[in-house]
């Protein structure tokens, strides 16, 4: 340890290995969640944007540890990442949403898709796609209801391989949508060979609606994303006037604190048989 009194030095090691225990904590308590599948699946609607009815949900992983309360993914799965971890989790997480997504299939909800998030050290395994496309199978689910969200940066710093592993699952009925479309500085040029079916629309441009130049490069965005045949979902949508703007571009389909949070599956089992009824 350092002498004290180096103006903010000492202050700013403490903290420093103060977060270095923390993280040591978290990752010792994530191999134990791991070994005890201590990990839930929330699902969150994405809404037709003109009937409002749920046409998918996005599984979003959940951790609560008894001690530190809810760990937020935002904090783990970058950790899980580093740790090698989040092949065992991304394992789970595909096992669980095929099997909850079967037991709504079979209480009737047919018509309801559902997507994965999967992170690029999953991606480039190269057992990935035909592994994901086994358990799909072997889970018994309705061909082509389960599908994944790949975030930009994990497409465009990939190798070029990843597009043939994409277009070998858009092959099998494994629709691939682009997350946090407009965080990843993607060139035009390539969003022109890209190997997927939806682009969904990041967060930060839904909350700066309002701002003109925002909005002109939203419009155009649907504009272009439809042209390449992409349906385009707006994420994060929170407000009327988010709404209003969205539905009068042609964005096909909307999430977001508007329609609902991410939920458990028993709620979401609610929300789902309500409206077949309707
Ligand atoms: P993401 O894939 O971009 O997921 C969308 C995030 O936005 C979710 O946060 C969701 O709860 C939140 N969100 C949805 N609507 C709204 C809204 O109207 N307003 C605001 N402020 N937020 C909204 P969440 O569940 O905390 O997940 C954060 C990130 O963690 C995800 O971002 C994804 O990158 C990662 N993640 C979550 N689950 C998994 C998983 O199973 N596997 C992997 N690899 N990553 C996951
Ligand atoms: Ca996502
Ligand atoms: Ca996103
Ligand atoms: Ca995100």
């Amino acid at each position: 340890a350092k002498k004290k009194g180096k103006g903010g030095y000492q202050h700013f090691s403490d903290n420093l290995s103060r977060q270095n225990d923390e993280f040591s904590v978290i990752e010792q308590k994530m191999h134990e969640a791991v070994e005890n599948e201590r990990f839930e699946l929330y699902f969150q609607p994405i809404v037709d944007s003109n009937t409002h009815r749920i046409v998918s949900l996005e599984a979003l992983i959940r951790w609560y540890d008894v001690e530190f309360g809810f760990i937020p993914p935002d904090k783990f799965i970058p950790l899980a990442e580093k740790n090698g971890l989040i092949t065992v989790i991304g394992d789970w997480v595909i096992r669980e949403a095929c099997r909850q997504l079967k037991i709504w299939q079979d209480s009737g909800i047919v018509d309801i898709q559902l997507a994965i998030n999967v992170s690029a050290i999953q991606l480039n395994n190269p057992k990935f796609a035909q592994e994901l496309y086994q358990t799909i199978k072997n889970s018994g689910i309705i061909p082509g209801t389960l599908y994944i969200e790949l975030t930009e940066t994990t497409i465009i710093n990939g190798e070029q391989e990843i597009f043939v592993t994409l277009e070998w699952l858009r092959s099998k009925g494994i629709r691939v949508a682009l997350d946090d479309f407009g965080t990843g500085y993607s060139s035009l040029s390539y969003l022109r060979n890209l190997p997927i079916d939806i682009l969904k629309i990041d967060q930060s441009f839904i909350r700066d609606i309002n701002d003109k130049n925002n909005n002109v490069i939203l419009s155009a965005v649907i504009v272009m994303a439809h042209a390449l045949g992409f349906k385009v979902v707006a994420e994060g949508v929170e407000e009327r006037g988010h709404l209003a703007f969205l539905v009068k571009e042609g964005c096909d389909l909307l999430q977001g604190y508007m329609f609902s949070r991410p939920q458990t599956a028993d709620d979401i089992t609610r929300l789902l048989l309500k409206e077949t009824k309707e």
